[in-house]
C-alpha cells in the first residue's frame, strides 16, 4: 500500500479515537451538574419534611393553648356552678360547661391527629437523611470512577497526539492538507473505504476507472462526491470466489 495512504488511514484512526475521547471529557461538567442535582433533591426532601415538622409543632402549640384556654373557662364555670341561685342560672352554666368540654374534646382529637403526624414526619426525615447519605456515597464512588476514566482518557489523548505528530512529520504535506481539509468539511471523517464500487460513507457509486485506481491502493484517490480519501480492503483469498 502507498505509504501516505497508510498514514492517512492511521491518522483517521487516531483522530476518530481522539475525537471520541474529547467528547467524553467534554461531558464532565454535565455529569457534575447531574451529581449536584441529585444531592440537591435529596437535601430538598429533608428540608421539606423539616419544614412540615416545624409547622406541625407550631400547630400543636396552638392546640395546647386552645385546650388550656377552654380548661380555664371550664374550671371558672364549675366554680360559678357552686354559687348559682336559680334554676335558670344553673342551666345556663351547665350549658357553658358542656360547651367548654366539647371544645376540649375537639382540640384533644386534633392534638392526637397532629401527634400521629409528628411520628410520620420524624420517620420521613430519618428516611430522607439515610437516603441523602446513600446518595452521597454512591455519587462519591461514581465521581471517583469518572475522574479515573477522565485521567485515562487524557493520557490516551496525549499518546494519540504523540503518534499523530510522528505520522505528520513523515507524511507529504499536500496529502496532509487534503486530509485536514476533508476532516474539517466532513465532521472529522476524511478517509473512506471503497467497497463493491461504492464509497462506503457517502454511498455514491464510483466511476469504474476511479474504483480501479482505488483497488490498487497505490496513491491518493478521492471520492468524487464527498472528496474523502479512498482505500480498498482486498477480500481474503478464500472468500474472493464467493464475493
Ligand atoms: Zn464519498
Amino acid at each position: 500500500m502507498h505509504a501516505d495512504l497508510e498514514r492517512v488511514i492511521a491518522l483517521q484512526r487516531l483522530d476518530t479515537e481522539a475525537a471520541a475521547a474529547r467528547k467524553k471529557l467534554a461531558d464532565a461538567p454535565e455529569r457534575e451538574k447531574a451529581f449536584d442535582s441529585r444531592i440537591e433533591s435529596a437535601t430538598q426532601r429533608i428540608a421539606d419534611a423539616k419544614a412540615q415538622l416545624a409547622a406541625n409543632q407550631e400547630a400543636r402549640r396552638a392546640i395546647e393553648k386552645d385546650i388550656a384556654l377552654h380548661q380555664g373557662r371550664l374550671s371558672k364555670y364549675r366554680d360559678q356552678a357552686m354559687a348559682v341561685k336559680t334554676n335558670q342560672e344553673y342551666h345556663a352554666i351547665q350549658h357553658e360547661i358542656a360547651h367548654a368540654q366539647g371544645e376540649i374534646k375537639k382540640h384533644e382529637d386534633a392534638m392526637l391527629e397532629r401527634m400521629v403526624e409528628t411520628d410520620d414526619l420524624t420517620a420521613t426525615i430519618k428516611a430522607a437523611d439515610a437516603q441523602l447519605a446513600t446518595e452521597q456515597k454512591t455519587i462519591d464512588a461514581d465521581r471517583k470512577k469518572a475522574q479515573v476514566e477522565d485521567a485515562e482518557l487524557q493520557k490516551s489523548l496525549d499518546a494519540l497526539g504523540a503518534q499523530r505528530a510522528t505520522i505528520i512529520a513523515a507524511i507529504d504535506p499536500r496529502v496532509l492538507a487534503t486530509y485536514e481539509q476533508g476532516a474539517t468539511r466532513r465532521q472529522g471523517i476524511a478517509v473512506a473505504e471503497a467497497k463493491d464500487g461504492i464509497c462506503t460513507i457517502c454511498h455514491v457509486r464510483l466511476r469504474p476507472q476511479v474504483f480501479n485506481d482505488v483497488r490498487r491502493n497505490d496513491g491518493i484517490v478521492q471520492c468524487e462526491s464527498c472528496q474523502r480519501i479512498l482505500y480498498f480492503v482486498p477480500a481474503p483469498a478464500s472468500q474472493s470466489q464467493a464475493s
